[in-house]
């Protein structure tokens, strides 16, 4: 397979269109055998319920090329999972978590000239979704749907360096209680692009969001969950109203199974940050974001960065993801 010619290092994280995606259409309460196709744009209904009432959920994650030479991507069986979970919540149909797997591998093949090489830092980002497809004017679900999944090459997300992130506890709020903050749905994004703007014009990487019942509590940033280092314990927020990260449960278990720490997953008190002495933002992107600073209107905390424990975390669970070091069983879907 000969890759395109593609500068890979300076790519960053924009939509590139690739050769080809996979479609399956749901009607009369069943999903189509499902293909390929090169075709990159939907036509559908004005009315259509995901363009009126935001009928849609998504998932993200990557394949890459290990150190030996394999198209590889990381625990697609969870991205399949929680997928199901938000089409429930969303009164979408399930798209079959086993098909779920079989489309990323299908697009990811077809599209193999377009996964970066070893050692570039750049991947290929999987992008599955589904949408309300049909005209639908009184409240209610679709009853026609599209799954999709393309697949777009994005760089190395520590492009020029490795530079901590600076922080606000945000005004906003991100979830409800018993809303749907748990679930990758696109109306989690739309609201939050009023908050993310706002942080950027005041100079700040990220919204760190509090829980909205009582505000005292620490729950994620808009698009990645939180962990803190105290000592040789990691301690990351629990709560229903966050989404579970597939990163963060993995650090989890790296942390427990690889590195011999402790794990407090429990509720964070804001009044509690100060106590910890590293903070990382955990998502697909990036797999962990060090941050240097969570800025409490005006009251700053200062971490190490890539401190020695979060600098340990990304490097054993980087190092699992190619091929350095024995994944755990079922952690790594071969691709070719
Ligand atoms: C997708 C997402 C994450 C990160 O999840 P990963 O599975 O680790 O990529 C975290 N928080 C929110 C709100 C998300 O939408």
């Amino acid at each position: 397979m000969e890759r395109k010619n593609i500068d890979w290092g300076s790519l960053g994280f924009g939509y590139v269109q690739t050769d080809y995606r996979y479609v399956s259409n749901y009607k009369d309460g069943a999903w189509d055998a499902g293909c390929l196709t090169d075709q990159a744009t939907v036509t559908m209904s004005e009315c259509a319920c995901v363009l009126q009432y935001a009928q849609t959920c998504f998932e993200g994650m990557k394949a890459y090329t290990t150190q030996d030479g394999r198209i590889v991507c990381f625990r697609p069986d969870l991205n399949a999972k929680r997928m199901a979970d938000s089409c429930r919540r969303l009164k979408m149909p399930v798209f079959p978590e086993d098909r779920f797997v079989e489309a990323v591998v299908e697009t990811v093949r077809a599209n193999a000239a377009w996964v970066p090489p070893f050692g570039s830092g750049a991947s290929l980002y999987i992008r599955p979704f589904m949408f309300g497809s049909d005209a639908i004017i009184g409240v209610k679900p679709a009853t026609e749907f599209q799954f999709r999944v393309f697949a777009t090459p994005v760089g190395p997300y520590f492009k020029g360096g490795i530079k901590p992130l600076t922080v606000r506890i945000s005004d906003f709020d991100r979830a409800a209680p018993r809303g749907t903050g748990h679930v990758k749905a696109g109306l989690n994004y739309a609201m939050s692009l009023y908050a993310i703007v706002d942080a950027h014009e005041q100079g700040y990487d990220e919204n760190v969001y509090l829980d909205s019942a009582t505000r005292t509590y620490i729950e994620e940033t808009g698009g990645a969950n939180i962990v803190f280092v105290k000592g040789n314990t990691l301690v990351t927020p629990k709560s229903s109203t966050i989404l579970p990260s597939i990163t963060r449960r993995s650090l989890v278990q790296v942390a427990k199974d690889y590195l011999g720490m402790e794990v407090e997953e429990r509720e964070i008190p804001l009044t509690e940050i100060g106590e910890f002495t590293e903070c990382g933002l955990c998502g697909t992107a990036a797999v962990i974001s060090p941050v240097g600073k969570i800025v409490d209107h005006g009251k700053e905390t200062v971490y190490a960065g890539f401190g020695p424990t979060i600098q340990k975390l990304y490097d054993t669970l980087t190092g699992i993801q190619m091929g350095r070091i024995p994944a755990p069983e079922g952690w790594i879907q071969v691709i070719e």
